[in-house]
């Protein structure tokens, strides 16, 4: 286990440590105001009583609006995933908070990865059967501050099977509330072969500041979607849609 999650958080690790890009969003917020006309159903997605401001996600990003930026971002990852949860609204993979990203000088702890389907960012005005996030969180933040987020978001299309789900996912519970402990011993590091492939791969990805997309939407998320979008086959996308329903949240008009 250590050895194969270990692959995937070098993965991890290849794109972050890569050039980042950033989404301009004087653009994006031109583009948004151009397009919000057309839909007067966006205000059907805004909840009543929260205070949404100017920073919400999900977004479309545009690929061409994206402008290059310069973040200081490492990985330490040592650890594994606990156990896999069906929490009815997602599937969800328990991370040990002991592992960090640092990016900008200030360290986020994994708390958990997590399921949409389909996604919630769109690039180019395009929307993916699925969208997976890994969630950190400021460490030794201040209980009275609002809790700072960096969360990687990674956008997967159908195609291959994803050898990454394959290995939880007949061990997610059938039942919602259900938690099962990953066995260990049933992984292997098969993928390594494939990981220098994929380091070069997945070295890009779009930045910008933006909310958590589900209750309370706390406007103070570090995004970061992958450029390079993965895959999965239509039955591990399907098999996941079945458990969670399509749970992403519309894009939101800035
Ligand atoms: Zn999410």
């Amino acid at each position: 286990m250590k050895l194969k999650l270990a692959t995937a958080i070098l993965l991890l690790g290849a794109l972050i440590l890569a050039t980042c890009e950033s989404a301009s969003n004087d653009k994006l917020e031109e583009d948004l105001q151009q397009s919000k006309g057309l839909d007067e159903k966006e205000d059907n997605y805004l909840l009543p009583g929260l205070d949404h401001g100017l920073l919400q996600s999900p977004i479309n990003i545009l690929s061409e609006e994206a402008t290059t930026g310069g973040h200081a971002i490492t990985l330490n990852f040592t650890g594994e995933v606990d156990r896999v949860q069906n929490l009815g609204h997602t599937v969800q993979l328990d991370l040990d908070p002991g592992n960090t990203i640092s990016m900008n000088g200030k360290t986020f702890e994994f708390k958990q990865m997590h399921f949409h389907t389909p996604s919630e960012h769109l690039i180019d005005g395009i929307t993916y059967p699925m969208e997976m996030h890994v969630v950190t969180t400021l460490k030794d933040q201040p209980k009275s501050e609002i809790t700072e987020y960096l969360v990687l978001a990674f956008l997967v299309r159908m195609g291959k099977e994803n050898k990454f789900i394959s290995n939880f996912i007949d061990q997610i519970p059938k039942e919602e509330g259900g938690n099962n402990e990953i066995d260990l011993n049933a992984l292997t590091d098969s993928d390594s072969s494939n990981a220098a492939k994929l380091l070069k791969e997945l070295n890009a990805y779009y930045h910008y500041k933006g909310s958590l997309t589900t209750p309370p939407y706390t406007e103070s998320v570090n995004w970061y979607v992958m450029k390079k979008i993965s895959e999965a086959s239509p039955e591990q996308i399907l098999r996941i849609n079945n458990i969670e329903g399509d749970n992403a949240r519309h894009i939101q008009a800035r």
